[in-house]
């Protein structure tokens, strides 16, 4: 049976930056453990060389799509507006690096840095992001590239943590080409439980990450995986799955550090993608019943 869903992986499951050789293995790696995608994370969007990455996805095959979250010197989702606009600038030059790779998603935390803040958010910081995020959202609109605003948990923003919220969020930016990016490791933390959530913002439910609780190798950990998927059956979502998983063992200087990744949660990371692309379409075919 054809997969109803891309199933994709993320890059940090492979190498922690992007030289031209880490470039190669991550896609060569993602490739031959079956996926259809690679998500690249682009917090320094000047660090990837476009054409290069372009050329190597094409000869492989694959999708890219890239993802990031702001930083607290460049944040759309501050009062100061000089912090608000290196936040915007960051956030159309890693655009671009999504246009000329041929992708056409850009996802995760766009409206906001990556880590714990001191306060809640404000009403000024949260316009300007969603001022930010308009204009954003229209330019990528006219790239035919979809945006995914990903709820994460409390210690990684004070914005948006749950699909209820990210709902909200996309109401108010006139572009239509705007989703609610899911992830089950956030959800576990922040929802009520992984079905309803997911029914809740259906319609404009555009991304999903699969991770684990600890976030290391899928099925050892507390998430409830038969809830989500059957969710994601009930509203026939039929988008892309990105497996996201990060241990000690691969280090992003300035991601892992942000996640918080001090344990080393698995070290075979061949491994550790296949059973997780197993396991992955093993829960989707189960939830759709085989229908
Ligand atoms: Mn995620």
């Amino acid at each position: 049976m054809a997969m109803r869903n891309t199933l994709g992986v993320h890059a940090l499951v492979w190498a922690g930056g992007w030289s031209r050789e880490e470039c190669r293995t991550a896609i060569r790696e993602s490739k031959e453990a079956g996926y259809d995608l690679i998500e690249i994370p682009a917090l320094d969007p000047g660090l990837i060389d476009v054409r290069d990455t372009e050329a190597v996805l094409k000869d492989y095959g694959l999708q890219g799509v890239c993802s990031l979250g702001l930083s607290f010197d460049a944040d759309i989702n501050s009062e100061d507006t000089e912090i608000a606009r290196k936040g915007e600038e960051r956030l159309m030059s890693a655009l671009k690096v999504v246009e000329g790779i041929g992708g056409t998603y850009f996802g995760g935390v766009l409206y906001s840095a990556l880590g714990k803040y001191p306060q809640p958010t404000s009403e000024k910081a949260r316009a300007n992001a969603i001022e930010a995020l308009s204009r954003l959202a229209a330019r990528a609109k006219d790239l035919g590239i979809t945006l995914g605003l990903e709820p994460v948990n409390r210690y990684e923003s004070n914005l948006v943590n749950t699909a209820a919220q990210a709902m909200e969020f996309i109401q108010e930016i006139p572009s239509d080409n705007v989703r609610v990016h899911l992830d089950v490791y956030h959800m576990n933390i922040e929802e009520c439980g992984m079905y309803q959530p997911v029914i809740d913002c259906a319609s404009k439910l555009g991304y999903v990450h699969i991770g684990e609780s600890h976030r290391g190798e899928l099925g050892t950990g507390n998430i409830d995986f038969d809830a989500f998927f059957a969710a994601l059956a009930a509203v026939k979502y039929e988008g892309v799955i990105t497996f996201e998983s990060f241990s000690s063992a691969i280090i992003n200087p300035s991601l892992s550090n942000t996640l918080a990744i001090w344990r080393n949660t698995w070290t075979d990371n061949r491994k550790l993608a296949r059973d997780a692309r197993a396991f992955i379409a093993h829960h989707i075919e189960k939830a759709w019943g085989g229908g």
